[in-house]
C-alpha cells in the first residue's frame, strides 16, 4: 500500500473549518498519511487554508462524495443529469484547490436507497459524464474513482463486475474503482476474488467492518481479503473508514443508516485501525513469503 489514511466521520461532522482542521491535526498524530474529507461542501471552507495545513501536516487529502437526488446523473432527466454534471465538476475543482488527489464515492448515482432497478439510458447517461469529468480530473492530476456500495445506497454499481464494465464503457484510463470491504461482504460472492478481478482497476480502497465498528468485531474474513490486496501488489491509498451515532451528519448518517453508537472513543478506534490494518498486511506478506519457502 501507498498510504494509510483514515476518513474524517472519526474526527468531526465536517461543517466547520476548525473541525476539519482538527481532524487533520487528529489524523496526522495517530500517524496516517492521508484523510477522506466526506460531502465537503468547498464553498463554506478556506480551501487554501486546509491545503497549507494538510501541506505541514504531510496529510494527503482525498475527497468523497455521493450525489443528490435532483443531481444524479443516472437519471433520465436531462436537468439531473447536467446539475449532476456541474457538481461533480466543482468538486473537481475543490480537490485540485485541496491538493488532493482524488475523488471518489458514489459519483456515478445518487447516494440514496432507489425504489426501481436503473434504466439503459440512465447508465448510458452516467458513463458519458463519467467519462466528461474523468478527463477534467486528469488534466487536474486527479484520480476519479468509482464507490462500488451495496444496494441500500445506490442502484447502479453494487458489485466489482458492474463497476469494470462501467469503467471500461467510459473508455478513460483516469477513472478507476473505489472498492470498499463493508460493502462487498454484502453483494460479492468471494470479496477476494474480486480484488484480483478487478486487480490494477481498484484505485483506492476501504476498510471497513460489517458492522461499521472495530475493525475485528464483525464478520469480516480479513486473511483473504489482505492476501488478495498483497498477491495484486496493491500500491495505491488503503483508507479506514468507520461511523458512530457520535459523530453525526444529518445527510450522510441517515443514508448509511447509522443508527448506533459503535464507538465512543475515536482516539481508541484510531490507534487500534492501524494497528489492525499494519499487522494484518504484514501477515499477508509473511504467508506469502512462506509460500514462496522451497
Ligand atoms: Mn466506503
Amino acid at each position: 500500500m501507498r498510504r494509510l489514511g483514515i476518513h474524517s466521520f472519526v474526527w468531526t461532522d465536517g461543517q466547520t473549518q476548525e473541525g476539519l482542521e482538527l481532524a487533520l491535526e487528529k489524523s496526522a498524530e495517530h500517524d496516517y498519511r492521508c484523510i477522506e474529507l466526506a460531502y465537503l461542501k468547498p464553498e463554506f471552507f478556506d480551501l487554501d487554508r486546509l491545503a497549507k495545513k494538510s501541506q505541514e501536516l504531510n496529510i494527503k487529502i482525498g475527497v468523497t462524495m455521493g450525489l443528490p437526488v435532483d443531481a444524479d446523473i443516472s437519471s433520465n432527466d436531462p436537468d439531473k443529469v447536467l446539475k449532476g454534471k456541474e457538481t461533480l465538476a466543482k468538486a473537481v475543482s475543490a480537490v485540485r484547490d485541496l491538493g488532493g488527489d482524488k475523488l471518489g464515492g458514489i459519483l456515478y448515482s445518487a447516494h440514496t436507497k432507489y425504489d426501481r432497478p436503473p434504466t439503459n439510458d440512465g447508465w448510458k447517461n452516467s458513463v458519458d459524464t463519467i467519462a466528461h469529468i474523468g478527463e477534467l480530473a486528469k488534466a487536474a492530476g486527479i484520480d476519479l474513482v468509482l464507490e462500488v456500495v451495496n444496494r441500500f445506497e445506490s442502484n447502479l454499481l453494487n458489485t466489482t463486475a458492474q463497476g469494470l464494465k462501467f469503467i471500461s464503457a467510459t473508455g478513460s484510463d483516469n477513472v478507476l474503482l473505489h472498492l470498499d470491504t463493508f460493502h462487498m461482504q454484502i453483494e460479492e460472492a468471494n470479496p477476494a476474488a474480486c480484488i484480483h478481478l478487478a486487480d490494477k482497476k481498484i484505485g483506492y480502497f476501504h476498510i471497513g467492518e460489517s458492522n461499521r465498528g472495530f475493525l475485528g468485531d464483525g464478520t469480516i474474513s480479513w486473511a483473504p481479503i489482505f492476501d488478495a490486496l498483497v498477491a495484486i501488489n496493491y500500491d495505491k491509498d488503503i483508507v479506514f473508514e468507520s461511523f458512530s451515532t457520535q459523530i453525526v451528519d444529518k445527510s450522510l448518517s441517515k443514508v448509511c443508516a447509522i443508527w448506533r453508537d459503535t464507538w465512543s472513543d475515536n482516539d481508541a478506534l484510531a490507534d487500534h485501525a492501524k494497528k489492525f490494518i499494519e499487522l494484518k498486511w504484514t501477515e499477508a506478506l509473511r504467508r506469502r513469503t512462506s509460500n514462496l519457502r522451497v
